[in-house]
């Protein structure tokens, strides 16, 4: 039995030496919430004992957003932070790696007007475009791991006090990192080794499309042209090096065709969205886009989420994810998309991941369009994913096989 300490160490080590992988002599942008300075220390002096060159530490406090949403002129919401990504895209382009914490409180904008909310979204969006690129592409390493906030647990374990929910959301949070066991860092490479047996399967039959069917789905989902299908660890473009993007990772996922997906899809789980929460709703695709939106709770947040722009209202990923898979199995709901896409298959209103199509980070956007490759400046999840769920694989004569039964994998 490994102490607290013991874990939030093995975290830390688990998001340098898998999460960005860093190397002797490279720099490092860690950024993360003011809560969290205990594991920024922990990772700073990790990195330093890992030989890195510097740490350039970025501490944020998300409540700032709320009271900018809250009183900030109606005519400046528009305005964002261009300089500081800006300044970010610079140390990116040099090579540095980024990690970042996560940990937001999934209600922390219920208090303001979504309207409001909306637009300072996309102008955070427009403004972070530069990173998003590099990022979205995997031009250097980069990873995201989670702390347990005291807000976010309370949202996750509404019945208890506050100090046993962050304790109860740590525990949760350690099981699914695997920052309880005593080789977190041979527990992934063995996870690992598992995820790419799925992903070489799926590339090696080159579906063209897949169906979906699960109660209030029924969706034949298009593969874009060139895509491949992609799982846990990524090379870096700029110097060659593997990472592992999201630390918890138990999907398997590639980029549909924008303009090929027909028949509706429902979720399974709530959807967390810039602090409101949208729960039981279901789409219905035409050629790709989404036709009608019904949604039981946060029907406004939806409709704002599909009308951010054209590729908002089409997909940019479907990823695969076993129904045995440990966050699966907790049966917890984390409202917080880093753990919660990887208990469930998913699918992404949204910008496609160049990475899933291929040589997707050195051919023209023009080209990777015309292929199926979904633009947009954003990129939302939402669970669809159950122990009902069956998906079959389409060949490219047409012919369907099994590939998920029961939401497990039936090859
Ligand atoms: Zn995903
Ligand atoms: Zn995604």
């Amino acid at each position: 039995m490994l102490t607290f300490d013991q874990k939030l160490d093995n975290l830390a080590t688990l998001a340098l030496r898998v999460g960005v992988n860093l190397q002797p002599g490279q720099r490092l942008v860690l950024g993360g919430p003011v809560e969290a300075l205990d594991l920024m220390r922990r990772i700073v002096e990790q990195a330093y004992d890992l030989g890195a060159a510097h740490v350039a530490v970025d501490i944020n406090d998300e409540r700032m957003g709320l009271i900018r949403a809250l009183h900030a002129g109606d005519d400046t919401l528009d305005v964002a932070d261009e300089e500081r990504v800006a300044m970010t895209k610079a140390k990116l382009e040099r090579g540095d790696a980024l990690l970042r914490i996560a940990g937001s409180d999934p209600d922390l904008m219920a208090p303001a007007d979504p309207t409001r909310v909306a637009r300072m979204t996309r102008a955070a969006s427009v403004a972070h475009r530069p990173v998003g690129d590099l990022v979205q592409r995997a031009f250097m390493q980069w990873s995201i791991i989670a702390f347990a906030t005291p807000a976010w647990a309370r949202k996750a374990f509404p019945d208890v006090p506050e100090d046993e929910a962050v304790a109860k959301l740590w525990d949760a949070i350690f099981a699914a990192t695997r920052a309880d066991l005593d080789d977190p860092v041979g527990a992934w490479q063995a996870h690992l080794a598992t995820l790419r047996q799925a992903n070489d399967h799926l590339n090696a039959r080159a579906y063209r499309a897949l169906h979906l069917r699960a109660p209030g789905t029924d969706l034949r989902l298009g593969l874009a042209d060139s895509h491949v299908w992609e799982s846990g660890g990524t090379v870096a473009e700029s110097n060659g090096v593997g990472f592992v993007a999201n630390m918890p990772t138990e999907e398997v996922f590639t980029a549909p065709h924008a303009r090929r997906v027909d028949g509706v899809i429902a979720s399974s789980k709530p959807l967390s969205y810039q602090g409101q929460l949208i729960d039981r709703f279901q789409l219905t695709f035409e050629g790709g886009a989404v036709v009608a939106a019904k949604a039981e709770r946060g029907q406004a947040a939806l409709d704002k989420l599909l009308e951010i722009d054209e590729g908002a209202r089409r997909l940019g990923e479907i990823a695969l994810v076993p129904h045995e898979s440990p966050i699966s199995q907790s049966g917890l709901l984390f409202y917080n998309t880093l753990f919660d896409e990887n208990a469930a298959c998913h699918v992404a209103l949204g910008r496609a991941y160049e990475v899933t199509m291929r040589d997707g980070a050195k051919r023209p956007l023009e080209e990777l369009q015309r292929d199926g490759f979904n633009q947009s400046f954003t990129h939302v999840d939402f669970m669809f994913g159950s122990g009902e769920l069956d998906v079959d694989g389409e060949l490219p004569d047409g012919t369907l096989e099994p590939v998920m039964r029961g939401g497990a994998w039936a090859f």
